[in-house]
């Protein structure tokens, strides 16, 4: 995918005066009382509004919230504004709906360096089927094009692809920049030895990153649920542990591309077995050959912790995507907090660190090591399609650079 342009290229003399509509990922968890428990994503668009307001353009904010069937008060955007009025030192004005003529006379009255927050953009279904009418009626508010919601740019979605058409230029904010340069930089051009570690819970869902990956690293560190496919594949007993049954051939497959291309895979030597898929599970550590009968692996094992760690030791560049075991159970949680620290102990040394979305960015979170890494992706599914070579149609709908 090429380089995308990035309104860092566009300056106060691009930017002033002009109406540009921003598509910002303030997707965040609110409670019952509509009080935000986790405002992340506010504070990661905030860079990019800040620019554009500094050099006088007018902005128009857009973003969704939730799954909203039709118009659905309780996924309003409304509760957002006084955080990011806080956030953004302005009165952030919110509009009652996101097309129409009440909001092109909110535009309107916009003074350069204001913001306007649009409501919830998938309030109309045309949002999700990419409608071209709809598309460029979002299109008639504003000028130019920012898209900074990297957590849905693997959507073709009007207001993440369909906009871009009809607005000139058409750029990547700070935040997608930088998951771009992360996730796709660093990847193509690591800096050797370059290192993935791949977990969670199925072979079927990670196939397509370990097929990508293995073209590029030249270590393959495996943990979580989907090892199990891959022990089986070879024969071991292993008990009532995750298994993929039509996964095998597969499994078997990916250890040989990898012996073909030189690729070294560690598969854990030892894991953490438990007499049931619970918190209070009596558990024991035993050799990966040797899980009996009724017992399923839920972590990975000490020695196989200090295995993968001696190796990440010599690595230049990591990524990481799903974790090494059940780690919502403490007990179960030893393989994925160790890996963590591991990480965070590398990049203090220099290492570059990329932690690919989904579930190892909570296990990162919930060790409390998340500013401890270079990078920290913030879309689960985007991240994944980026990282298996798929090219994101809300990325590819911007001009290049
Ligand atoms: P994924 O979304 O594919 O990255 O998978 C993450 C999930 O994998 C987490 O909820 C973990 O609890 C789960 N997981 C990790 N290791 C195991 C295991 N050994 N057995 C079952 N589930 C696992």
């Amino acid at each position: 995918m090429a380089v995308k342009k990035s309104v860092g290229d566009l300056k106060e003399a691009d930017l002033k005066g002009k109406r540009v509509f921003v598509r910002v990922d303030l997707n965040v968890p609110l409670d019952e009382n509509q009080k935000i428990t986790d405002d992340t994503r506010i504070r990661s668009s905030v860079p990019t509004i800040k620019y554009l307001m500094q050099n006088g353009a007018k902005v128009i904010l857009c973003s969704h919230l939730g799954r909203p069937k039709g118009v659905t008060p309780k996924y309003s955007l409304k509760p957002l504004v006084p955080r990011l009025s806080e956030l953004l030192g302005v009165n952030v004005v919110m509009a009652n709906d996101c097309i129409g003529e009440e909001v092109e006379k909110l535009v309107a009255a916009l003074p350069d360096g204001g913001v306007l927050l649009l409501e919830n953009v998938r309030f109309y279904k045309e949002e999700e089927k990419n409608d071209p009418e709809f598309a460029k009626k979002l299109a008639a508010l504003a000028d130019l094009y920012v898209n900074d919601a990297f957590g849905t740019a693997h959507r073709a979605h009007a207001s993440t692809e369909g906009v871009a058409k009809f607005l000139k230029p058409a750029v990547a904010g700070f935040l997608m920049q930088k998951e771009l340069d992360y996730l796709v930089g660093a990847v193509a051009n690591p800096k050797k030895p370059f290192a993935a570690i791949v977990g969670g819970s199925k072979v079927s869902t990670k196939i397509g990153v370990m097929e990508s990956l293995l073209a590029k690293v030249d270590i393959l560190v495996l943990g979580g649920g989907m090892i199990f496919t891959f022990f089986k594949a070879q024969g071991y007993s292993v008990g009532s542990s995750l298994v993929e049954e039509d996964k095998l051939d597969l499994a078997t497959s990916l250890l040989e591309k990898a012996k073909s291309k030189g690729v070294s895979i560690l598969l854990p030597s030892d894991v953490v077995i438990a007499n049931k898929f619970a918190a209070d599970a009596e558990s024991k550590v035993v050799p990966a050959s040797a899980i009996p009968d009724g017992w399923m692996g839920l972590d990975v094992g000490p020695d196989a912790i200090k295995t993968f760690c001696e190796a990440l030791d010599t690595t230049k560049t990591i990524i990481w995507n799903g974790p090494m075991g059940v780690f919502e159970f403490e007990k179960f949680a030893v393989g994925t907090d160790a890996i963590a620290k591991k990480l965070a102990e590398l990049t203090g040394k220099g290492v570059t660190t990329i932690i690919g979305g989904g579930d190892s960015v909570a296990a990162v979170e919930k060790a409390g090591l998340a500013d401890k890494m270079s990078h920290i992706s913030t879309g689960g599914g985007a991240s994944l399609e980026l990282l298996e070579g798929k090219p994101l149609p809300g990325v590819l709908a911007l001009e290049d650079a």
